[in-house]
């Protein structure tokens, strides 16, 4: 007979089957199956921990997406937010929707090349661009945002240095009604700054000002904030061609729409209260065909959407390493999946559900990931069924930038896998190994070796 291992006794509230605060009850539905392909046997053959992504539900959320806006504007485009997910698979996924590149930094822009995307769709946003990163591309044909001055006027001699007008958007900041607000990236509209580099820009000659560009925050709750962004870039393009003569020819919304994943310490969850993307399409498409911009010189509605394009698509699967019962009486939970994998578990209450049915008894309970570092917690606190050792689980909606901000720290990070649209699973990112690991490491002679 197995021997039953013991636990000492604690004096608990037993909440089994209590009501939430919406009058729910606690049932959590297990989740054997993502895209069709058993959990167990994913985890069996990849290893875990495991990202997963879904290529059909990446090209269904783009294609809602693209239709709330091209269904209430004539001219609408997409352009990948490189750093919410760069894995190339992603990137070219989207591509062949259709969206162009956004990249905020020389390695996003090489990135972008590198994956084949022309480069007078790559959008290059961001405070840091350098020298040679700006003048390769202007000559290139690329889609520069100013960000600052000093960038302004470095790129009046990358102007002269390539011979060719760059062609430039300003990314402009305003108050929008969000708070705090976003002052730190761009010129400001309220205090006449974004207004101020324009007239620099046109005076100057010596560049082609063919957009304006903002990117209002994320995680917006409120699309109302995008139709008072949307008609201060229209104002500032309605005013730029009365002095000027010339058209801006598009307007770049940024990103910035909510997922469904829940904030910590929100009251209501992130399935109820994320705006639709209908939602943010009524209140930007408005504010820019009740602008006083003329009809025909209607501009091109850029949209540089990252998290709630991607988020719903990401699925990471881990498995339970060990239970415990804390000193205070709580119930923890050890498992292969730490703040390493799930950088957005600092803001997010991730919702994780086991794979497995399991029992219907749940207790308040602690998750924590496998770093031997206290900030190592998944999920502070969580009604979550009694897993084992050896139990497995899914966390949703994990898409957006956990696969570009994960640590390299302590674990090796994991495959990555993409289900195509047919179900069948792809690697497309190699676990690493301790070659990948040390391979950027140089050793001083006299520290080749340990010498013990
Ligand atoms: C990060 C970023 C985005 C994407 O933002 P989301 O909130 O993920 O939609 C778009 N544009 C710029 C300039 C960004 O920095």
């Amino acid at each position: 007979m197995e021997k039953r291992t013991f636990e000492p006794p604690v004096i608990k509230r037993l909440n089994a089957g209590m009501p939430s605060k919406f009058g729910m009850t606690p049932r959590i539905e297990p989740m054997p199956e993502v895209e069709g392909l058993k959990v167990s046997e994913l985890l069996k053959e990849f290893g875990s921990p495991l990202y997963v992504l879904s290529e059909r539900t990446l090209r269904n959320t783009y294609r809602d997406a693209y239709q709330a806006f091209s269904t209430r504007y004539p001219k609408v485009q997409l352009a990948w937010s490189y750093k919410t997910n760069y894995l190339a698979a992603v990137c070219n996924a989207f591509h062949q929707e259709g969206a162009w590149a956004e990249v905020v930094s020389g390695f996003e822009y090489h990135k972008a090349l590198k994956n084949g995307v022309p480069p007078q769709y790559i959008i290059f946003n961001g405070p840091s661009k350098t020298y040679e990163d700006l003048l390769l591309a202007t000559r290139n044909g690329s889609l520069i945002h100013i960000d600052h001055f000093d960038e302004l006027y470095m790129l009046l001699e990358v102007s002269d240095e390539a011979g060719t007008k760059p062609k430039v958007a300003i990314r402009v900041n305003m108050d929008t009604g969000i708070y705090p607000r976003w002052d730190r990236f761009g010129f400001n509209y309220d205090n006449g700054e974004a207004w101020e580099a324009i007239n620099r820009i046109m005076l100057s000659g010596k560049m082609d000002l063919a957009g304006l560009h903002t990117h209002i925050g994320t995680y917006i709750l409120t699309p109302q904030a995008y139709r008072i962004a949307a008609s201060k870039l229209a104002d500032l393009a309605v005013n730029t061609e009365r002095k000027y003569g010339h058209v801006i020819r598009y307007i770049d919304m940024g990103g910035g729409f909510a997922s469904k994943n829940t904030l910590k310490g929100a009251y209501v969850p992130g399935t109820d209260s994320a705006p639709s993307f209908d939602d943010y399409a009524d209140a930007i498409t408005g504010a820019l065909v009740n602008s006083a911009i003329k009809p025909e010189h209607l501009p091109l509605l850029i949209l540089e959407t990252g998290r709630a394009l991607i988020d719903d698509a990401g699925y990471l699967l881990g498995t339970v390493i060990a239970n415990k019962r804390l000193a205070s009486g709580r119930r923890a939970l050890i498992t292969d999946v730490g703040v390493n994998l799930l950088f957005t578990s600092f803001w997010y209450e991730h919702q994780i559900v086991p794979a497995e049915n399991s029992s219907q008894h749940t207790e308040d309970t602690t998750i924590y990931g496998p770093l031997c570092m206290n900030i190592d917690v998944l999920r502070a606190a969580i009604d979550f069924p009694l897993l084992k050792k050896g139990d497995t689980f899914v966390i949703k909606r994990i898409g957006a930038y956990n696969m570009t901000q994960w640590l390299q720290f302590i674990e090796y990070r994991p495959n990555v896998l993409m289900i195509d649209t047919d179900g069948k699973p792809h690697i497309i990112r190699k676990r690493e190994d301790l070659d990948y690991m040390t391979r950027q490491e140089v050793l001083p002679e006299h520290l080749k070796n340990a010498g013990l």
